[in-house]
C-alpha cells in the first residue's frame, strides 16, 4: 500500500445555475477545467426555501457525457425528452447517461414549493468514451434504499454511489470505471480507500474539517491528488469529523471540446450538437 500525495487544494466558487439556484463550483473554473474523465462538479445549497421560492434548472439538452445528481436534502422532479419522471428525495441518486442527446428540466417538486425546506445536494458530470458519446439515453434513478452503505472501520461510514468499495457496488451502470463515495467520519477517525494508481481522483469536504497532510481543510474545498508511482491508496482522516466526497475515475485520455450542455470530441461535433438541437433532432418533445 502506497498512500495518495495531494497536488493541490482548490475552493470553490460561488455562482448560479438555471433559474438562480446558488452553487458552489469546484470545476471547471478559470484554475481547473476539468479532472479526465469528470468535467463539473457543483454543490448546490444549503440553501433554505420559503415556500414558492425553490431554484431549479428549467429544460435544457446534454450530448456526449453523464449527469448525476446526489441529493441531500430537499426534492427535485426530473423530466426529460425519453419520457422520464421522477422524483428525487433525501438521500437518492440520479445517473443519467445523456448519450446521444436528453432534454430534461431539473426543478423543485410541488410539494417542495409548497412547504419550502432546504435544498442541498450535487451534480457531477462524468465524460462518456468517444464510441458511447451517440449511445442511447439511459436514465437511472436509485432511490436511498439501494445505495449500499457500510461502516469499514470504527467512526467510519459509507456510502456506495458508484463503483465498488469494501466489497460493495454500486446500482449504476456507468459506462467506465469510477468511485464516488459519501463519505461520514467521526471526530479523529480515519480511513483508507484503495484507488488505482493511475486513477485520477478527488475529495470534497463539504462538512465539518478534513485533515490532509498536517493542513486543516475547511468545507467547500476540494482536493486533488498526484497519479502514478504506484500510490494506490487515498487516506482520509478527518479533524473534527465531517462528510466528504470521494471521486475517482480512469482517465480516458480523449480530446475534450465542450460548449455549455455539449462534450464532444471535436469542434464538428459540438456544431453538430447546436445543430440538432436548435432543429429538434436532438431529444425534442419535452
Ligand atoms: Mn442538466
Amino acid at each position: 500500500m502506497k498512500l495518495r500525495e495531494i497536488s493541490r487544494i482548490l475552493p470553490a466558487t460561488q455562482t448560479y445555475e438555471g433559474d438562480g439556484m446558488p452553487v458552489q463550483r469546484t470545476f471547471p473554473t478559470r484554475s481547473l477545467d476539468h479532472i479526465d474523465p469528470f468535467l463539473l462538479l457543483d454543490h448546490f445549497g444549503p440553501q433554505h426555501v420559503k415556500p414558492g421560492e425553490g431554484k431549479g434548472v428549467p429544460p435544457h439538452p446534454h450530448r456526449g457525457f453523464q449527469t448525476v445528481t446526489y441529493m441531500l436534502s430537499g426534492e427535485f422532479e426530473h423530466r426529460d425528452s425519453a419520457g422520464n419522471h421522477g422524483i428525487l428525495r433525501a438521500g437518492d441518486l440520479q445517473w443519467m447517461i445523456a448519450g446521444d442527446g436528453v432534454v430534461h428540466s431539473e426543478m423543485p417538486s410541488m410539494e417542495f414549493q409548497k412547504k419550502g425546506g432546504t435544498a442541498e445536494g450535487f451534480q457531477l458530470w462524468v465524460n462518456l468514451p468517444a464510441v458511447d458519446k451517440r449511445m442511447p439515453p439511459k436514465y437511472q434513478d436509485i432511490p436511498s434504499a439501494r445505495i449500499p452503505e457500510t461502516s469499514p472501520a470504527p467512526g467510519c461510514k459509507v456510502r456506495v454511489l458508484a463503483g465498488t468499495f469494501a466489497g460493495l457496488q454500486g446500482n449504476v451502470e456507468t459506462r467506465m470505471p469510477v468511485l464516488y463515495l459519501h463519505i461520514t467520519l467521526d471526530p479523529n477517525a480515519s480511513l483508507d480507500i484503495p484507488v488505482p494508481a493511475e486513477w485520477n481522483a478527488v475529495s470534497y469536504v463539504f462538512r465539518g474539517a478534513l485533515n490532509a497532510e498536517n493542513r486543516e481543510l475547511h468545507p467547500d474545498s476540494l482536493v486533488l491528488y498526484k497519479v502514478g508511482e504506484g500510490a494506490d491508496t487515498v487516506r482520509l482522516t478527518a479533524g473534527a469529523g465531517g462528510d466528504f466526497l470521494l471521486i475517482a475515475g480512469k482517465p480516458l485520455n480523449e480530446s475534450v471540446v465542450r460548449y455549455g450542455p455539449f462534450v464532444m470530441n471535436t469542434e464538428a461535433e459540438i456544431y453538430e450538437a447546436m445543430n440538432d438541437y436548435r432543429s429538434g433532432k436532438l431529444g425534442h418533445g419535452l
